[in-house]
């Protein structure tokens, strides 16, 4: 497979696990810079928290789960995006498109 091609798998597996995160977590705009421009670092295995960093100054901030949401979906979608990298990298034998990826989401202000 064309390594083009996963490139943009991923990029559209990480739009879908942006928009289905944002329900589950309270994110916070950054409380260093205030930006709200976010990265999804990686959800625990079990979903009941997440690891984000801000966008502009690398901030790393962390969220639980909101009662009573499921996080499967959410899980499953870090699965596929896992496996897809894993395979990016051993097609083309290093991390840099990794990091060409865009996987930003915008929070939204309170
Ligand atoms: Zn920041």
């Amino acid at each position: 497979m064309n390594e083009k091609i996963i490139i943009q798998e991923i990029q559209s597996l990480y739009m879908a696990l942006n928009k289905v995160v944002l329900p589950l977590y309270r994110f916070k705009n950054c409380p260093k810079c205030g930006g709200n421009v976010m990265n999804i670092l990686r959800i625990s295995p079990t979903g009941k928290s997440i690891e984000y960093s801000c966008e502009n100054c690398g901030e790393v901030l962390k969220e639980k789960i909101i009662a009573g949401k499921n996080p499967v979906k959410a899980l499953n979608l870090q699965d596929s995006i896992k496996s897809k990298l894993h395979k990016l990298v051993s097609l083309i034998g290093d991390e840099v498109h990794k990091r060409e990826i865009d996987i930003t989401f915008t929070i939204n202000r309170p």
